[in-house]
């Protein structure tokens, strides 16, 4: 794309073109903007190029010859990045005639490889990102290889417009933001999106009693000395809410962790205890700036399913696995089949033994290895504390979701000096795993809302069973039915109201409700119900008691295709 912005307009500067997820941009500094007709034109000279098969050949050059043949060029922007590289060396890619760009590489071999490509858009970007920088034109593109993948690439890019869930979850009643009156980053449910995050919530609870975890809850203010011997408040202090109670200074949470020590070292723990896993729906705070801030995926008050786990060293890898079929399970359950796993190691800056981090280290990735799964390593990613795997779900469009985390950590167990006593009599030190299954539920349910485009699955689904009345005579029958199945603790809504029948039935619709019953005397002389199912329309009359038992069936198998409609 860059020498194909160069042989069209060889004015034009680059500045820097790093390929990203799903595609690649490049900034240029252009006195005119680049219009649709300009990508078109782009786009064709690309063809042009990987038509002429041009290899790309690798050469590494020293930083004095790099500026010498950027500074003949005047490409400002190129001699302001090798200022930046520390390297004596520096490589060159050159493809076509006189195209050369500075680029660690690695490459492909020739244009010709290049199969399916699309320039997306054009956006102003800043100078390595600072305002008072020039502002550059970023042209995004992507690239993929075959058609079919580039055709269903841009069929999501579209989807994902629609199904925003900024857009969405204000649309479907679920939440909503009220940035001018409540400040910024703080969600609001409103009775159908709290209706979701109850059912989210019932589940977690039942799921983590049955795996051996035990429920607490802690206070969201605590005393600043608490959070200066976890080292919050010196490595985390920016990002997190502090006032003064009749002059001691306090915090509001931004983390479960030392709530959870706390209720640890209430009492002497025998290696016979061990693990012992704390799990709370922990409301924490975090300051974040507001121009990160986005929807409900960064947000300054969520609620983490967080859990922490004290263990015997000899017992780490067990539970790490144990968490890891937990998250697996989780994701399968709420309809994502498709996860990205990455493993974070040591960083430059950070605590604690090299035998602590390699052991810990090793714990997560063999973790890994007897799972079979497949992982990325982000090397120096980890926390301060310790090494962890994340987990990523990808949802309907492809895109990945932050969820799941797994952290070791041997550090808060060192500052606030968690103890058990061995089998031989000695206190030792516990080996403390934070994680969490679904991390923030706010976020969580941003992704569900995405994935499924609103067309919710009929355990989740916040209104389950729409009924309708055909005319006045049949309002009381069809109320009967609300009821019985209000009863069997369905979530179902009656419609009464004077208007038309396919009025609303569309309303329903529109609401994305499951079911829809509709009844009029026919159906109320054979205590039957008229059903159209989403996604499905029509799927004829049948016995109130029929219809109950089809819906219980659903429910409990948590069938997702019940609202196939993912893409719809
Ligand atoms: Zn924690």
């Amino acid at each position: 794309m860059a020498q194909a912005v160069k042989e069209l307009w060889p004015e034009v500067l680059l500045a820097i073109g790093p390929s990203i997820e799903d595609g690649f941009y490049y900034d240029f500094d252009r006195k005119t903007p680049f219009t649709d007709d300009d990508l078109m034109r782009i786009e064709e000279r690309m063809c042009q190029i990987i038509g002429r098969n041009q290899p790309f050949i690798r050469k590494e050059v020293s930083k004095k010859e790099a500026q010498d043949y950027f500074t003949g060029l005047k490409e400002e922007y190129k001699l302001e990045l090798l200022k930046e590289i520390p390297d004596e060396k520096v490589t060159f890619y050159k493809t076509g005639e006189d195209f050369t760009d500075l680029c660690r590489g690695p490459h492909i071999d020739s244009s010709a490889q290049i199969k399916a490509f699309k320039l997306l858009s054009v956006a102003g970007a800043y100078w390595h990102g600072i305002e008072t920088n020039p502002m550059l034109q970023r042209i995004y593109g992507t690239c993929f290889n075959s058609e079919n993948e580039l055709k269903e690439h841009l069929q999501n890019l579209e989807d994902a417009k629609t199904r925003d869930h900024r857009k969405l979850g204000p649309a479907l009643e679920l939440f909503d933001i009220y940035q001018e009156e409540a400040g910024p980053g703080l969600v609001f449910y409103h009775p159908k999106g709290a209706m979701l995050r109850k059912i989210i919530e019932d589940y977690e609870r039942s799921e983590h009693l049955k795996r051996g975890y035990e429920i607490v809850m802690t206070p969201h203010i605590m005393q600043a000395c608490l959070w200066q011997t976890s080292g919050h408040y010196e490595y985390y202090k920016e990002n997190m809410y502090t006032f003064k109670i009749e002059d001691k200074e306090f915090v509001l949470k931004p983390m479960n962790c030392p709530g959870h020590i706390l209720i640890y070292k209430s009492k002497t723990r025998s290696y016979r205890d061990l693990p012992i896993r704390f799990f709370e729906l922990g409301t924490v705070y975090r300051h974040e700036k507001t121009g990160v801030l986005h929807g409900l995926l960064r947000v300054r008050g969520f609620t983490q399913d967080d859990a922490h786990i004290f263990c015997l060293p000899s017992q780490l890898k067990d539970e790490i696995k144990a968490v890891i079929d937990f998250v697996f399970d989780t994701m399968k359950i709420f309809g994502f089949n498709d996860v990205g796993i990455e493993l974070s190691t040591r960083p430059v800056k950070s605590i604690g033994t090299d035998e602590d981090w390699a052991l810990a280290t090793a714990a997560l990735e063999d973790s890994l290895k007897d799972k079979g799964l497949e992982y990325e390593i982000n090397a120096g990613d980890g926390a301060f504390y310790g090494p962890k795997i994340d987990i990523k779900l990808k949802d309907a469009l492809k895109r990945k979701w932050q969820c799941a985390t797994i952290q070791c950590d041997f550090s808060l167990p060192k500052r606030f000096g968690l103890e058990y006593i061995d089998s031989d009599g000695k206190a030792k030190q516990p080996v403390m795993l934070h994680r969490v299954i679904l991390g923030s539920l706010e976020r969580f349910m941003g992704a569900l809302v995405e994935h499924y485009n609103g067309n919710f699955p009929l355990w989740l689904a916040p209104v389950q069973v729409a009924v309708i009345p055909i005319k006045d005579s049949t309002k009381a029958y069809a109320q009967k039915i609300t009821e019985m199945l209000l009863e069997k603790q369905f979530r179902a809504d009656i419609d009464e109201r004077n208007e038309t029948l396919n009025k609303r039935i569309a309303q329903a619709e529109l609401e994305k409700v499951p079911y829809i019953v509709i009844v009029g005397d026919r159906e109320a002389a054979k205590e039957a119900v008229s059903v159209r199912k989403k996604g499905k329309g029509d799927i004829g009359i049948m016995g109130i008691n029929e219809f109950i038992g089809k819906l219980e069936e659903e429910v409990r198998n948590k069938n997702i295709d019940c609202s196939s409609p993912i893409r719809s």
